[in-house]
């Protein structure tokens, strides 16, 4: 199946042959056509699904078939995302698929000058991707009018519910014109989802694709036993000796990152860190730098790499374990995207040994070990405590009883990467501003 056939326009298709896109994805067989024919949409699709496409590309569709308007464009499509990277990311792809055509984007979020922003929405925006916060903000002071909205997307809604934002996605909802299309995008589906879902969705299609498979051939998954003490060691042998050019590193507290990132530049592997005590241009510009290969490596803690994509991303590092077997599979989950090849590899020290039994546990599998000589593990060392994550991630995850809809599609459905339940882990509601100011 091609693009061809889903009803795009030429503008469109131009724009995805640009991509190299071919096929499309699973999610986009089946969200493209529905979104088109104006329903209402409740997708169960991760991150590297191509469900971003999944509904710009409809969306934009949508837009173009939609009478012109005269005067300064009205906002017409309000994308919401949990993170400010996430909607960097969307807006990016909004502007990619939608190059050849009239549209003007922009995108609204917290950590910045909201001053630009409110310049460009005077001068009139069609499509706006935001995160709720800064959305509301804004729209509160009489800068957005959301009155005008027909299309109204909610993307990773697990996520930010995760992360305490359902007061102001109601405030938002309570903003928009009664009659319009909505799609709701999430990986999984609590009970917090569906009340959601009830409140936002009339009449939805469901869909869902297969998640991501932890066992999917495309991530090769590989741990390496090593003491403690020798890890940084470790880690610049095997990027220097395997001229690994674009590693994502993950370790478990900013502080460990900061520490990592600066050990790695000394040993002569240009590294950035990514977490959350950095300010919002410092993220960009590690997140930037890094896709444009002037770092070779990007140290992250969990929260802060949530909603990163990065194309074709071929290493995945856990330099430490997570405590929460789930963020393994959310970890390794950035690698062997849309059909590439990938690798993720595990260090992992005395200390850890449990944590990877609960992680084999979850995704039903061992891992393979491979001993990298001049790095034997001592055998005479003991285990030590594992310091405990740092204040500001809910504690209560991996909570059970969550499920995912009945799908009405025809859609395969492979749950390895959630344990039985499929559950995302709930997490603390935080206020919104404890929230900004843990990021
Ligand atoms: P997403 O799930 O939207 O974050 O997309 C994951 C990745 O897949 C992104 O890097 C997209 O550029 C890529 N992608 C989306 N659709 C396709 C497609 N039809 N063919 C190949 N790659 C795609």
């Amino acid at each position: 199946m091609s693009f061809t056939t889903l009803g795009l326009s030429k503008p469109i298709l131009r724009a995805i042959e640009e991509q190299g896109y071919t096929t499309p994805t699973p999610i986009q067989k089946q969200a493209i056509p529905i979104v088109l024919a104006r329903k209402d949409v409740l997708a169960g699709a991760q991150t590297g699904t191509g469900k971003t496409a999944g509904f710009t590309l409809p969306l934009l569709q949508l837009l173009s078939d939609a009478p012109k308007q005269s005067g300064k464009p009205k906002v017409r499509a309000l994308i919401l995302t949990p993170t400010r990277e996430l909607a960097a990311q969307v807006a990016e792809s909004v502007q990619t698929y939608g190059k050849y055509l009239p549209f003007k984007s922009t995108v609204i979020f917290g950590g910045v000058g909201s001053n630009p922003q409110i310049d460009k929405l005077k001068r009139g925006i069609d499509i706006v991707i935001a995160t709720p916060g800064r959305l509301l903000d804004l729209a509160n002071q009489g800068h957005i009018d959301l009155s005008t909205v027909d299309f109204f997307v909610l993307d990773e809604a697990d996520r930010m519910l995760d992360m305490g934002f359902i007061h102001d996605i109601k405030k938002v909802m309570a903003m928009l014109p009664k009659k319009r299309q909505n799609l709701l995008f999430s990986a999984t589906f609590s009970e917090e989802i569906k009340t959601l879902a009830d409140r936002l969705l009339n009449s939805p299609e469901l869909i869902e694709v297969a998640r991501r498979n932890t066992s999917a051939e495309s991530v090769t998954q590989h741990i390496y036993p090593v003491d403690r003490d020798r890890k940084r060691e470790l880690l610049s042998h095997l990027i220097s000796d395997n001229n690994w050019k674009q590693v994502l590193v993950f370790t478990r507290t900013k502080h460990g990152a900061n520490r990592l990132t600066e050990q790695l530049g000394k040993d002569g592997i240009p590294a950035a860190a990514i977490h959350g005590n950095k300010s919002q241009s410092a993220r960009t510009k590690a997140l930037a730098d890094f896709k444009l290969n002037k770092v070779r490596v990007l140290v992250a803690t969990d929260i802060a790499a949530r909603g990163i994509d990065i194309d074709q991303l071929p290493h995945v590092v856990n330099y430490e374990l997570p405590n929460v077997p789930e963020d393994y599979v959310h970890r390794i989950g950035r690698t062997g995207r849309a059909g590439n090849e990938g690798e993720a590899i595990s260090l992992v020290c005395v200390d850890e040994i449990k944590l990877l039994k609960d992680i084999e546990r979850l995704i039903k599998k061992e891992v393979r070990k491979v001993r990298e000589p001049g790095f034997d593990v001592d055998p005479n060392i003991v285990a030590e405590p594992i310091q405990q994550r740092s204040a500001g991630r809910g504690g209560n995850r991996g909570r059970p009883g969550a499920s995912r809809p009945n799908s009405t599609t025809s859609a395969t459905r492979q749950d390895a990467g959630r344990g039985q339940s499929g559950a995302r882990p709930a997490t603390k509601q935080r206020s919104r501003d404890s929230h900004r100011g843990n990021r």
